[in-house]
């Protein structure tokens, strides 16, 4: 089904183009919570509370510990299971990482990559990212980049400056083929386990910015298509505005996915 967008005063709106409705994903992003007991539990409630739910994509993304025991409890069901980050290199001798290959093997079709936590306390830069990112493209991952400012970034005016190197590092020596399966998920990192959330119009004016940034790295067809979700403090009470608006494909949620109740709200917002 093709539609056209309306014509209309934001940015965002490509006028007259023709393009393909964009499948919202909404993924979870567990950090540093729950066994694989608890993972097993949480499936055990959540997945009969979104099952048949086609109008989303659903992701977890748990713990490496947990991504055996989330695959095998989620087997048949629709939701997919991703890791929080990957490393770059294939098999090799670096203690503690995790490769693409292991990933694939024990199931997980979806990958982390760049989240701000990382970036802020494991020194990942945006060349890290870019690598971490072709890694997992090549091996035929779907990674979910993040992208997003500092409060002091936004409070002095940077959020473009800043979105826009972040992407175009991010993006860096990969061709359209190969980016095919990226989604982008724009968090605002004052917003992140903060309880503070970006207004629908600051979230679709930076999904703006990315989307541009997309075209010139990857071609305007490219950019119409890619899901960009918005991530920082999405919750089952603020989930159907951010949802409603036209540039925003989906959330990416961290507190309020540990909880199959509040998720499944907002899956189903
Ligand atoms: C996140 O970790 O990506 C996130 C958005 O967290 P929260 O929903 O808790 O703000």
């Amino acid at each position: 089904m093709y539609f056209r967008q309306a014509p209309g005063s934001h940015p965002a709106q490509y006028l007259g183009r023709l393009r393909m409705p964009r499948k919202k994903v909404i993924a979870g992003n567990w950090k540093m919570y729950k066994t694989p007991e608890q993972t097993v539990a949480f499936l055990h409630d959540f997945l009969p509370e979104v099952k048949g739910h086609t109008r989303d994509e659903i992701v977890i993304a748990p713990p490496y510990i947990d991504l055996y025991a989330a695959v095998q409890a989620s087997e048949g069901s629709n939701v997919a299971i991703g890791a929080q980050d990957v490393c770059w290199r294939e098999e090799c001798a670096l203690t503690g990482e995790i490769s693409s290959g292991m990933l694939l093997s024990v199931g997980c079709t979806h990958v982390i990559i760049g989240h701000s936590e990382r970036r802020q306390f494991f020194a990942e830069t945006d060349d890290i990212v870019n690598l971490k990112l072709k890694a997992a493209l090549e091996a035929g991952l779907v990674p979910i980049v993040c992208v997003g400012e500092v409060l002091e970034e936004r409070e002095a005016g940077l959020t473009e400056d800043v979105l826009r190197r972040q992407c175009m590092r991010a993006f860096s020596t990969i061709s359209a083929a190969k980016a095919a399966k990226m989604i982008v998920a724009y968090e605002p990192v004052w917003a992140i386990g903060t309880g503070k959330t970006a207004t629908p119009q600051m979230a679709s004016d930076a999904h703006v910015i990315v989307r541009a940034e997309a075209a010139k790295a990857f071609g305007q067809e490219f950019a119409d298509n890619l899901r960009i979700l918005y991530g920082g403090s999405v919750k089952p009470d603020n989930a159907k505005t951010l949802m409603a608006e036209q540039e925003i494909d989906g959330a990416l949620v961290g507190g309020a996915s540990l909880d199959p109740k509040s998720f499944a709200a907002i899956v189903k917002y």
